[in-house]
């Protein structure tokens, strides 16, 4: 299969292979042609399968081929993002694949002054990628109008309903037109999903190729138990042991992150972070000085982390578990992209083990242990079973033991391969979303 079989122009076409995109990823190749089209989609990609370009490519040809060209404050193709971050991303990759196509792209998102974006839309724009809050501010300022608008793009839809959107969605929605081409792009299916589906999108395309299993059983996935306040020292111990290279770290809250990046500093790594309570120019920034190779470990929560695209990640340690189980997918989705071998490592404490269970459960697997010596965590994390059940409760913390040196089996990377993990897609949410406030 070739992107030239797909349907897609010459401009697209060289687009793509000076960027040596070879051959269409799963999710594009089901995607590109039904959009050309002008069908609905309804898609279960999450980042790292190559999505993007499976909405992009063929709406950056039918912004191309069709309609009137855009006049002022209007939007031809809409794209909902959930995070910032994300949407600078999807901005760059429309911005990339239509390198030599005469179409104005743009993102706009809030943490950042308003008036030049107000400004910027005066001309129109034809592909605006916008976060659900400030897109719905310029709208009630008469700064963006939605006459002309062709398609609408909901990227990360479930995330957009986890941060807690949908009463922003849901104003936007009503001032879009009827008459339109909807995408709907999610990792998970939960019922709030398959109910937004079933009210914006006519006679959908269903797309559920298996990228984001395909992407996670290439990780290999382990845990270290620990006790909760022994975190950063095991995290350093590690890093230094293992002679890890780069790292993306995830801790739960912004506090934790900076404590990590503080015991990193101290002890000479070059750390830097990623939260919400950073400005935007200041994340970028991180995140390109990592990217640059400049800082080893980038240490993230969640929210802020969302979407970033870091390919070859070797490394992913989840220095608390996260709050919601689908965003462990998402963070290990970071790395082991593109065929490419990774590693997940999770420390986890018996505070955690609940969190632990339902990531067992959301995955289908339980997750290897493999205690580091010297860091046998004095409360005990219960083991747990796949079908998210904690075999034994906690038990009181006991007085330390020793630890014989050098324990058979207990170093880390006596991964044996034949055991790679499979993380399957779970349709169904196992109730677990919550609404924390936007912007962790
Ligand atoms: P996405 O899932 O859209 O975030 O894309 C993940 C990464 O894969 C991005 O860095 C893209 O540039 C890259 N990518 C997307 N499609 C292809 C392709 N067909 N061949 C090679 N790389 C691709």
């Amino acid at each position: 299969m070739t992107f030239a079989e797909l349907g897609l122009i010459e401009p697209l076409l060289r687009t793509l292979a000076a960027l040596d995109y070879q051959t269409p990823s799963p999710v594009q190749a089901a995607a590109i042609p039904a959009v050309l089209k002008g069908r609905d989609l309804m898609a279960a990609a999450q980042t790292g399968t190559g999505k993007t370009a499976g909405f992009a490519l063929p709406l950056l040809q039918r912004l191309t081929l069709e309609g009137p060209p855009v006049a002022s404050n209007a939007v031809r193709v809409l794209v909902l993002v959930p995070t910032r971050e994300l949407a600078e991303q999807v901005h760059e990759s429309f911005r990339r694949y239509g390198q030599d196509l005469p179409l104005r792209s743009y993102a706009v998102y809030g943490g950042v002054s308003i008036n030049p974006q107000m400004m910027k839309l005066r001309k129109g724009i034809d592909v605006l990628v916008a976060t659900p809050g400030r897109l719905l501010d310029l709208y009630r300022q008469n700064a963006v109008k939605f006459g002309q608008l062709q398609a609408l793009v909901l990227d990360e839809a479930d995330r957009m309903l986890d941060l807690g959107f949908a009463r922003e969605l849901d104003e936007l929605f009503c001032a879009l037109p009827r008459k339109r081409q909807t995408l709907l792009f999610s990792a998970t299916f939960s019922d709030p999903i398959r109910t937004l589906a079933g009210e914006l999108l006519r006679d959908p395309l269903s797309v559920e190729v298996s990228p984001r299993n395909a992407a996670a059983s290439s990780v290999r996935q382990w845990l270290v138990p620990v006790d909760k306040k022994r975190k950063g020292e095991l995290f350093l111990h590690l890093l230094l042991r293992h002679r890890w290279g780069q790292v993306l770290a995830f801790a739960k809250t912004r506090k934790g992150v900076d404590q990590l990046v503080t015991e990193l500093q101290d002890a000479g790594i070059a750390a830097d972070s990623i939260h919400g309570d950073k400005p935007q120019p200041t994340r970028l920034r991180a995140l390109q000085r990592f990217k640059d190779g400049d800082v080893q470990v980038l240490v993230a929560t969640d929210v802020a982390a969302r979407g970033l695209d870091i390919d070859d990640l070797p490394l992913v340690v989840n220095v608390d578990l996260p709050i919601v189980a689908e965003d462990y997918v998402h963070r290990i989705g970071r790395t082991g992209r593109a065929g490419a071998s990774g590693e997940a490592l999770s420390l986890v404490c018996a505070d955690e083990v609940q969190l632990l269970a339902a990531i067992e459960t959301l995955t289908r697997q339980v997750l290897k242990r493999v205690d580091e010596p010297g860091f046998e965590p004095d409360h005990r994390v219960p083991a747990t079973d796949a079908r998210g059940q904690v075999l034994k409760k906690p038990k009181k913390p006991k007085k330390p033991k020793d630890v014989p040196a050098g324990k058979p089996g207990a170093r880390l990377g006596s991964w044996i391969d034949g055991e790679k993990p499979k993380v399957r897609a779970v349709r169904k949410s196992p109730g677990l979303s919550r609404k924390p406030g936007k912007g962790a």
